[in-house]
């Protein structure tokens, strides 16, 4: 017989070093819990508790029909990028061609590719924090050196320019950011990106990734693009997808709009690793384009009604200080009023502790800051139901009143 115990399996330094997502980790412990039986409230992963709109699942339904069932183009079909390219000129008033656009299994696959395509060993990336968990890691495959720069709590988490330049070196090669931003749900301001576009301007050896994932989920001012700059515009790689503003995460299409040489080499970056996306799931991204984003405004008026209803809540929690999110669906709060504090002759030492200790006393699964390069605060994901919210705010308060 075949010892499989005598195998020496010696992984990739590569791996090895790779810290595994954490908004994904207290998914799993959260799911883990409830399946022992216990009655776990989740908001820990980040991802819209509504259905896909029907007129995007009977598109996908009819793409099989109609035999959409072979290998697909590697940067997307053509009709999906130029509704894409429609899509940039309606919503966001950028002008591009289809041969700028590449459809990738996922935003997060779309990072990777601008990653890999641009950043050498050693260069420098900028990434503005809060920062979502796979930048820094993907910045790290690609054996780049993550330059984490904080926003205060007083700037509503935003980096000013005056932190972007003093961040700059010769060796920045791409700063990266969100807004509407996962974790903080600030969003960065057509001022406020202008400012730091002209900081950028200087700097022609550094690219800038937007990711512009939940643009559909925004309560201010119309959402603004960095691309719109036009001295800036080649330099910058837009990142957008289906997964939030459709409620169509299982389905996994992302896109950027980028100058030619950079989408040519995220297409030969996934021509290697990945293919083309899913045919079906292209084909459904093409109807949900041109059902513009009524169902997305529809989604958003929810995520509103939901956010003031936890922020009103937290207002009743000993401790917590926070920022009004503008956008997406999570609220960070700064928590840090409870380290150092104990039950039962156990030590609340950081937010990662604290989020143990939610969860397996209140049942509550909540992402701890450090995963967002922001050890003092812990995320909410606050999409899901009125119900579970409330429950979830009486539980955290409760268990929180607990610790001396
Ligand atoms: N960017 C941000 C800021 C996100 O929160 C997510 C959510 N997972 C992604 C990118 C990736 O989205 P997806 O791969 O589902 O398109
Ligand atoms: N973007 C979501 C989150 O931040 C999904 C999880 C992930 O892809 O890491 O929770």
């Amino acid at each position: 017989m075949y010892d499989t115990e005598a195998v020496n399996i010696v992984l990739s330094d590569r791996i090895t070093a790779l810290a595994e997502s954490q908004t994904i980790a207290m998914a799993k412990k959260g799911r883990e819990l409830a399946a022992q039986g216990f009655d776990v409230i989740n908001l820990s992963f980040g991802e819209p508790d509504f259905q896909t709109p029907q007129y995007i699942k009977d598109a996908a339904k009819k793409a099989i029909d109609d035999g959409f069932t072979f290998y697909t183009p590697v940067p997307g079909y053509p009709e999906l990028r130029q509704a894409i390219v429609d899509k940039l000129k309606r919503d966001n008033n950028l002008d591009y061609k289809p041969e700028n656009i590449v459809v990738s299994t996922g935003a997060k696959q779309s990072i990777a590719n601008v990653v890999m395509c641009l950043v050498n060993p050693g260069d420098e990336v900028v990434v503005f924090a809060p920062y979502w968990v796979s930048y820094e890691e993907i910045v790290k495959l690609a054996e780049g050196v993550p330059v984490p720069v904080m926003g205060t709590l007083e700037n509503d988490y935003k980096v000013t320019a005056e932190q972007l330049e003093k961040a700059i070196t010769p060796k920045t090669k791409l700063v990266m950011y969100s807004s509407p931003c996962n974790p903080s749900g600030s969003v960065f301001s057509k001022d406020e990106l202008e400012a730091l576009a002209k900081v950028l301007e200087k700097h022609p050896q550094v690219f800038v990734m937007a990711d512009e994932i939940y643009e559909y989920i925004n309560f201010g001012e119309k959402h603004a693009s960095i691309a719109g700059f036009d001295y800036l515009k080649d330099r910058v790689i837009t990142v957008n997808g289906f997964s939030k503003g459709y409620a169509m995460t299982g389905w996994r299409v992302g896109y950027i709009a980028a100058h030619k040489e950079i989408a040519s080499a995220c297409d030969k970056m996934q021509s290697q690793i990945t293919s083309g996306t899913c045919s079906i799931a292209q084909k459904a991204a093409y109807a949900a384009l041109q059902g513009g984003s009524a169902s997305a405004e529809e989604m958003a008026a929810h995520y509103l009604r939901r956010r003031d209803l936890v922020l009103g809540l937290m207002k009743e929690i000993p401790g917590f200080k926070t920022n009004v999110p503008n956008g997406a669906f999570y609220i960070f709060p700064d928590v840090s009023y409870y380290f150092g504090k104990s039950v039962n002759g156990k030590t609340i030492k950081d937010s990662f502790d604290l989020s143990m200790y939610l969860l397996t006393d209140a049942y509550v699964a909540l992402v701890s800051g450090d995963a967002f390069g922001a050890p003092n605060c812990i995320r909410f994901s606050y999409a899901t139901s009125d119900e579970k919210l409330v429950e979830a705010m009486k539980r955290i308060k409760e268990s929180l009143a607990k610790l001396q």
